[in-house]
């Protein structure tokens, strides 16, 4: 693939996307990645470093990513006059494969959201958060350590989908009144609307990759996590649309917890299902009980951010963004512009989700080689400002320390 403003590898091979979904990788895969803004530059050296090293100790340097920048955000539009350039979305398509900082969001014009656009452009319908506590870093609650949970989010639909009207306009007008002429239905004049979609298809496509990596795992359950007593056509109908995908399509790997006659459920991934609200109490009561969440786009927004606080907060919290042909692996925190540049910030999220994108590549002993250097870094105490000022007796390093501690714990 050639490109006018950015320069491909001279070397490498390029992922392929397999007819079944899996991905056939080659010992030289050519990565994309987008730098990021703020801090962006700072967390992505720190994980080029601990990735460039988990990768050359798994594989005895039989293996070797070739990284490719593409552009995107601030950097983008001060060079090219665009937020968000063609040939780099059109990279990250072609290589299957990408990893990016976090990027500003354009204030006052241009697109609403880049990382909203890159979802929509390239069509990762999930947004995949594992949430696994790490020994030592401090959390809120008593036992973050039963916290093993992977939220699958659908991520272009619901309230979401940036369908909404302004009150007083024209189109919310005419939506007020259509609805009282056709339907009887009675809203105060002075609303502003917005629509909730969720399709049948979107719902499928997403509950069969939870499913789907809760079997390939072997995860014990998956939880569809709705709102359906109250919107019975959208999040009801989220529920119904997931036990189905379950009963036509796995059926002998799925069984629903309520066909359960006894403890055990011989192997297969139980499905379950609960009501939003009920599941808050849940995680934070009964968090062993779940593993793979599989939700609507607001509730897994919600859901992911207070899973997260429980084990410790975003700072370390990795995210991915998956579709049939492409995946984009991101840290979830954001620019943090007053420490770009100061070499400060903690780079956990992105590192773990550099070692997600190993694990999506079926890269495991290098994924593994990172999990485990991070948790015996936090364990010395060796963390970035964020940790070391909630841990006793923490020894404050650099965003790059940081990094240099995880690769000297790889000996
Ligand atoms: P933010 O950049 O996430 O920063 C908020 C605060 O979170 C920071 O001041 C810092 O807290 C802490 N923090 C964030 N990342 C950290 C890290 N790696 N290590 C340690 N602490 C970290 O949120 P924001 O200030 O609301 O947003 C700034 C810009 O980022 C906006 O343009 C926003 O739209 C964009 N954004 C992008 C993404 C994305 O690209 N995925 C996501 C969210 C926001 P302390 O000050 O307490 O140290």
């Amino acid at each position: 693939m050639t490109h006018e403003k950015l320069f491909t590898p001279p070397d490498g091979s390029t992922i392929t996307v397999n007819p079944d979904g899996g991905l056939s990788v080659p010992d030289d895969p050519i990565i994309p990645f987008i730098r990021g803004d703020g801090i962006g530059p700072d967390i992505w050296r720190a994980t080029d470093m601990v990735v460039v090293e988990a990768v050359k100790r798994a594989y005895a340097g039989r293996r070797q990513i070739r990284w490719f920048e593409v552009i995107a955000g601030q950097i983008a539009f001060e060079t090219s006059g665009s937020w968000l350039p063609d040939e780099t979305v059109e990279a990250i398509r072609h290589y299957a494969v990408a990893i990016k900082g976090p990027l500003t969001t354009p204030v006052g014009g241009g697109l609403r959201s880049i990382n909203v656009a890159l979802r929509h452009l390239l069509d990762l319908y999930a947004c995949v958060r594992p949430v696994r506590y790490i020994p030592g870093v401090p959390s809120p609650v008593k036992h973050p350590e039963r916290v093993d949970m992977v939220i699958f989010r659908e991520n272009m639909e619901d309230v979401y989908a940036g369908i909404e009207w302004k009150k007083d306009s024209d189109e919310a007008r005419r939506i007020i009144s259509i609805l009282k002429d056709n339907f009887g239905v009675v809203i105060a004049p002075d609303s502003g609307i917005g629509i909730k979609p969720i399709s049948e298809t979107g719902t499928k496509k997403l509950v069969r990759r939870a499913v789907r990596y809760a079997v390939d795992g072997g995860r014990d359950s998956v939880t569809l996590v709705h709102k359906g007593n109250i919107m019975k056509y959208t999040e009801g109908a989220f529920r119904d649309w997931g036990y189905e995908v379950c009963r036509r399509e796995f059926s002998d790997l799925t069984v629903p917890e309520a066909e359960l006659t006894g403890p055990e459920a011989k192997g297969r991934v139980v499905i379950k299902d609960r009501i939003a609200d009920a599941m808050f109490q849940q995680v934070l009561l009964r968090p062993e009980e779940y593993s793979v969440i599989a939700t609507p786009n607001l509730n897994g927004d919600y859901l992911s951010d207070a899973l997260a606080a429980q084990i410790g907060g975003l700072g370390m919290a990795p995210g991915a963004n998956i579709g049939d042909h492409a995946a984009l692996f991101e840290a979830t925190h954001g620019t943090a512009p007053k420490y770009a540049g100061m070499d400060k910030v903690n780079p956990g999220s992105l590192i773990l989700s550099a070692a997600l994108m190993l694990e999506h590549m079926g890269w495991k002993e290098a994924a593994e080689l990172i999990y485990t250097s991070i948790e015996a870094t936090v364990a010395k105490k060796t963390v970035t400002y964020d940790l070391a000022r909630q841990m006793e007796g923490a020894v404050e390093v650099s965003c790059s320390g940081f990094a240099k501690s995880m690769i000297e714990s790889m000996e």
